[in-house]
């Protein structure tokens, strides 16, 4: 998911649009604005992407005022359903609150058991609701307060901004398993996923909101609080690989320069003699040349892609999915002809993207098919926030990388090491924990209660 907010702006509604246009690669299912004219918070949520759910200019008028949140989502916990569309807003016995999550908790389930048992009555499916209930029965009397005494028993990943009628509160779990960034425009205060969406509005990057870091701004301008005990910080190594936009900084680093120094270490773990090196876009291109750069090969776009295609993993259903490579890509038969080529991609999920497009290739005349991924084999679901599918359906979790080879086709196939990855993000030879990349190593930074059915991965 992707988060957004602004306070003291007067066209907050609008910009609010503009970010969540930027974070739109965050979460496609559904999106949200709540905005405060200062007595009255109002939303406008639906199923659907951001260009299609603000198309009528007058949904503007319905969100007046200064300050606003917004959210895009795609659904990790709780179902891709219309009443779980975010933010997520109600009145309460001291005034309204909306809220805007981007993660995932991992004990939220035994917190909403207790919470119903107790009395409570939910209205979503989704972990964050478990948040504001926790707000509402929270003892403390400031808000912050009452944020950091709803958020102390629950763990997981969280980047939240909530909006009242007066203030503007964001916060990022201890972990930092997700990144969250602080900017100014016009003397506004603006928070958002990632830096993009401040390149969009023209707001000036301040700094990342800091892993445990809560601020709150209202009129007398921003607090900032470390309400937490200190941890050592896990943020998710997937958003350098994957998930971010390449032309946000997110953990201190610019991600595109992070993907190229993947493909690059790629090459030098897993060279081949090839004659050209065609990325799987959009997310293997940076990579691809980072690899192209290393192995001195040439780089061509040998895939086109159609761009009217959303992102085919997020797309909740199988069926769609399936369909979705070849609407999505086709090759460029006069590089591909005759070629060894190197195809690169930045992860292997159920094995179907790379099965299919290793076939069309072939299939365009190539001589030589070399798959190259610039991650490590995917083979644990992720409890923070990450979409991954079962361990059954991830093929890594149950195939060696021969086998995975043998299915896919491929003349040859290498994946990035782990050492690999953290080498390219810039950590030391050797050094362990400075991000999460429990999706490939299974070493999970924050336990869960229980391991995940089948039935609640979305
Ligand atoms: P597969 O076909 O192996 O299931 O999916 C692999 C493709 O899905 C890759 O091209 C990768 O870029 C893309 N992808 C899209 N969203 C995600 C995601 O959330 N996680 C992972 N691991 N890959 C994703
Ligand atoms: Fe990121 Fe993987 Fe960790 Fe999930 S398990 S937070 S996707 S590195
Ligand atoms: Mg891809």
């Amino acid at each position: 998911c992707g988060v957004f907010g602004i306070f003291g702006h007067p066209e907050a509604a609008n910009l609010t649009y503009l970010g969540l246009y930027a974070l739109q690669h965050r979460g496609q299912e559904s999106c949200g604005i709540v905005a405060s004219d200062g007595n009255q918070l109002r939303a406008y949520r639906k199923m659907g992407l951001v260009s299609d759910v603000f198309k009528r200019p007058s949904v503007f008028d319905e969100l007046p005022g200064k300050s606003a949140i917004g959210h895009v989502r795609y659904s990790t916990a709780g179902a891709s359903d219309d009443k779980n569309i975010q933010p997520i807003m109600v009145d309460y016995h001291r005034g309204s609150i909306a809220v805007a999550h981007n993660g995932n908790l991992v004990n939220a389930q035994e917190h909403r058991n207790r919470l119903e048992h107790e009395g409570s009555i939910f209205s979503t499916t989704a972990d964050t609701e478990v948040i504001i209930h926790q707000i509402a029965k929270a003892q403390a009397d400031s808000l912050p307060d009452r944020v950091v005494e709803a958020l102390t028993n629950l763990k997981g990943a969280y980047c939240l901004t909530f909006l009242t009628e007066t203030r503007l509160v964001a916060v990022r779990d201890p972990n930092g398993f997700r990144p969250l960034a602080l900017g100014k425009l016009d003397g506004a205060f603006v928070v958002a996923s990632e830096t993009c969406a401040f390149d969009l509005i023209e707001a000036e990057f301040i700094r990342e909101i800091e892993p445990g870091e809560l601020i709150v701004i209202d009129k007398n301008g921003m607090k900032s609080y470390h309400p937490f005990d200190k941890i050592q910080p896990s943020p998710c190594v997937f958003e350098f690989i994957y998930f971010a936009r390449p032309d946000s900084t997110i953990f201190g680093k610019e991600v595109y320069g992070v993907r190229k120094e993947f493909g690059r270490v790629l090459a030098r773990e897993y060279p081949i003699d090839a004659d050209v090196v065609v990325p799987i876009p959009d997310s293997g291109v940076p990579a691809a040349v980072g690899y192209a750069e290393e192995a001195g090969l040439p780089f061509e776009t040998g895939l086109i892609r159609n761009h009217y295609v959303g992102r085919t993993f997020i797309e909740p259903s199988q069926s769609i999915r399936h369909f979705g490579v070849k609407l999505k890509l086709n090759p460029v038969r006069e590089i591909i002809q005759g070629k060894r080529v190197v195809l690169i991609d930045d992860s292997i999920v159920r094995g179907t993207t790379a099965r299919k497009i290793v076939k069309m290739v072939r299939n365009a005349g190539a001589a030589e098919v070399h798959v190259r991924i610039s991650s490590p084999p995917t083979s644990f679901p992720c409890y923070y926030g990450i979409d991954t599918p079962t361990r059954k359906e991830l093929i890594s979790s149950s195939h060696s990388v021969e086998e995975i080879n043998r299915y896919i086709t491929a003349d040859s196939l290498g994946y990035l090491s782990r050492g690999g990855v953290l080498k390219a993000a810039g950590i030391p030879d050797g050094a362990t924990g400075y991000f999460c990349d429990a999706c490939f190593s299974g070493e999970y930074p924050v336990k869960f209660p229980r391991l995940k059915s089948d039935s609640q991965l979305g």
